[in-house]
């Protein structure tokens, strides 16, 4: 594989489409502001209901172009079953130290799916072994300077949303490029919804998170550590 230069925002997710779902307008947003985007997906999809594993390599490679990322790989963890292991932990760590990037988004820390919680600890015990010298893994040590985490499908409140109006079409198409998964279908139609219905369900969600910052719509992020401000002069979103 061809060495992929330093990137900017590295979103981190169990599966391909996660992304897609809940930071893909913010990708976007950084991509237009001129930062290198990348996405790691931990798993490559093969236990999904419908969709081989290879569809969704080709649907998640399309659905990259779309979100204009610089870089799009897979890891091979068990898709369903994502553990937090050292050597999972060591594998995440290769490509942070290989990629570098200064921003890691995380799936939120608490869900109903067990792999995007798992991926919450798993992804930030990473970016920590990423930065310990005697790692034995190849590359320089490598600590990205900012976590968050993408919050769209927790029951929290967001430390701050990003303003993703100018992409929210967009964001709808890269996740739409996963047709095996979100195509209008016949078949187990009891299971995959429609494309009218993805395209309210997310758009009510991004509007619900602009709404709170008074802007059309949204994407939420948490983060651990505390906000600082230099004036407060400049603070967005009014109080009143
Ligand atoms: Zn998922």
């Amino acid at each position: 594989m061809a060495e992929a230069p330093q990137m900017d925002v590295l979103a981190i997710a169990a599966h391909r489409d996660d992304v897609e779902q809940t930071c893909g307008g913010s990708l976007l947003v950084q991509q237009a502001l001129g930062w290198r985007t990348a996405i790691l997906d931990l798993t490559q999809g093969e236990s999904g209901t419908r969709g081989s594993a290879a569809e969704r390599a080709a649907e998640a490679t399309e659905a990259a172009s779309i979100l204009r990322v610089s870089h799009r790989e897979a890891l091979d963890l068990p898709d369903g079953s994502l553990q937090n292991t050292i050597e999972n932990r060591l594998k995440i760590a290769g490509v942070l130290r290989r990629l570098r990037p200064r921003v890691v988004i995380l799936p939120y820390w608490q869900g109903r799916h067990p792999d995007h919680y798992t991926t919450a600890t798993l992804g930030y015990e990473a970016c920590f072994a990423a930065g310990l010298s005697k790692l034995d893994l190849p590359g320089a040590p490598h600590r990205p300077y900012k976590i968050l985490y993408a919050s769209l499908y927790a029951d929290v409140r967001p430390s701050f949303v990003v303003d993703i109006t100018p992409h929210v079409e967009t964001r709808l198409q890269a996740l739409l490029a996963y047709r095996s998964q979100y195509g209008n279908q016949t078949e187990g139609s009891g299971l995959f919804v429609p494309e009218e219905e993805i395209r309210e369900r997310t758009f009510a969600s991004a509007r619900h998170y602009g709404l709170l910052a008074g802007v059309r719509y949204a994407e939420p992020f948490v983060l651990k550590e505390v906000a600082l401000v230099d004036d407060l002069m400049h603070l967005p979103v009014a109080s009143i």
